[in-house]
């Protein structure tokens, strides 16, 4: 969706608020395309003595795969969109994550939701901060308690030992 803004682009002190919704369902993270749920985004964008900026929320579910013991699991996000809005570029290094290009008058609000929620995604899902994850040996979910598996040895202490033998 585009968010026209002709009504507030030379209007230092004006503002205008955005309600849109954006469907990310192919989006893959990983092996898995966790943004199943609709993803919304709501806000405002002012301008502040002739420099517009965007400020709002980004809010979903996500369907996740623990990447320690790969149980299932959905997490509620919400991720704030803090954005500087230019007609033109300054400086090739002035464009940084938080600033997007004006097409005309408007903003490409599909581009700036989909560019915030992406920067803001974990690289790691976890279940749970602590998730202990499977044993490597049995495959065990060590979550649910400890398995009978003794640690493997540390190869480079067999290593020693083998050159201690001989
Ligand atoms: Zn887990
Ligand atoms: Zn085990």
């Amino acid at each position: 969706m585009r968010l026209s803004l002709a009504k507030i682009i030379d209007c230092p002190g004006a503002s205008a608020s955005f309600e849109t919704t954006l469907d990310l369902r192919d989006m893959e993270f990983g092996a898995i395309r966790p943004v199943q749920s609709p993803v919304s985004a709501k806000g405002i964008v002012r301008n502040t003595a002739g420099v517009l900026t965007m400020t709002g929320h980004v809010d979903t579910t996500l369907d996740c795969i623990c990447d320690r013991c790969a149980k299932p699991f959905t997490e509620d996000i919400s991720y704030p969109i803090d954005a500087v809005l230019v007609t033109e570029v300054q400086q090739e290094d002035f464009l940084d994550e938080n600033c997007f290009l004006l097409q005309g008058n408007d903003a490409d609000l599909d581009e700036i939701v989909t560019t915030t929620f992406v920067l803001n995604m974990d690289s790691k899902m976890l279940c749970r901060p602590d998730c202990k994850g499977l044993c490597p040996t049995c495959g065990k979910d060590l979550n649910d308690g400890a398995c009978d598996c003794r640690p493997e040895p540390d190869p480079r202490l067999a290593a020693l030992q083998k050159f201690f033998e001989k």
